[in-house]
């Protein structure tokens, strides 16, 4: 039977010292951190990360701004408010909440705000970094991964790691973190051939797919690490609605060594390392 990955436990955790390290920036410089996050229309999923990203920012010790804009906002006035945001100096992250509306070009956006405010690690130029292996910010759903699968404390060289899913804010930085600790690194995807004869090759596993259950339990490797990073609304039998991931975590159970929950896995540690990516921005500022 899995180990359980409690990512709600890591990331409180990793807020405590989140609070801390803000606390101690606060005594010794004067900078607190300022996390603006800038919202487009009324999507109800949108406006609960939202309130949850302030609120913990919040909980940190930090000044957080929230901006919200109607959904016929035009491309150009929201380019000219992340330019008063680059400007502010109260301001050490800039978080622009997607999906966009259809009018708006998102990556367009992403690269008006400047790089050393771009917690969400998005701006062409820390995916450049990235991808380089230079410091930058790195997007948070895979970062906070990564050190949920770092905290297992076992050896990551060499290992074989898949992930399933090549989009740009979790597949492939996620793809590029696993290379940088030197794991043999498969992206899958939806042309994939074979995939549950690519994921049986797996260490680690890592679903970031949006298909509920997916990936079966004599998909896993025995004593995988799996994280799921699918977060699916579903209607049980019953008639009640939950959130599932993308690994029939059941059956994965059987066979990994430890395994992620949906929810209470992925999630909290991708605001907790939003958190983290601004108390680095404040730092550098700071200095
Ligand atoms: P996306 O839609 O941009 O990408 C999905 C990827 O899955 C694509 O690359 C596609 O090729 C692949 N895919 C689709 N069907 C497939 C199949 N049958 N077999 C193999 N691969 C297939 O999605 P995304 O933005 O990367 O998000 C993926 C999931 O992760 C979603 O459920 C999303 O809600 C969730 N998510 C969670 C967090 C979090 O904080 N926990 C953050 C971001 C995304």
């Amino acid at each position: 039977m899995a180990t359980l990955i409690d990512g709600k436990a890591q990331a409180a955790a990793l807020r405590e010292r989140i609070g801390i390290d803000t606390a101690t920036l606060v005594d010794q410089t004067g900078v607190r951190p300022g996390l603006a996050v800038v919202i487009v229309g009324d999507d109800p999923a949108s406006q609960v990360y939202v309130r949850n990203k302030g609120k913990q920012a919040e909980a940190a010790g930090f000044n957080s701004y929230t901006h919200r804009l109607t959904d016929d906002t035009s491309e150009d006035a929201l380019k000219a408010l992340i330019g008063e945001l680059n400007a502010d100096t109260d301001v050490h992250g800039i978080l622009v909440q997607l999906p966009l509306p259809e009018q708006i070009d998102e990556q367009s956006v992403i690269n008006t705000i400047a790089a050393e405010k771009d917690v969400d690690g998005f701006h062409i130029e820390n995916v450049g970094r990235l991808s380089l292996g230079l410091p930058g910010f790195v997007p948070c759903t895979p970062l906070g991964c990564l050190k949920m699968i770092r905290n297992t404390g076992l050896e990551l060289a060499g290992m074989e790691a898949v992930i399933v899913g090549r989009s740009n804010i979790v597949g492939k930085p996620m793809a590029a973190l696993l290379l940088a600790q030197n794991c043999t690194v498969t992206i899958a995807h939806s042309r994939t051939y074979d995939l549950p004869a690519v994921c049986r090759r797996a260490d680690i596993l890592v679903a970031a797919v949006g298909r509920p259950g997916l990936i079966k339990g004599d998909w896993i490797k025995p004593g995988a690490i799996v994280i799921d990073v699918g977060i699916n609304r579903i209607t049980d039998v019953d008639g009640r609605n939950r959130l599932t991931g993308d690994v029939d975590f059941e059956a994965a159970s059987e066979h990994a060594g430890h395994i992620t929950p949906v929810p209470g896995g992925v999630g909290p540690m991708t605001i907790a390392c939003l958190l983290a990516n601004t108390l680095q921005a404040a730092q550098l500022a700071a200095t």
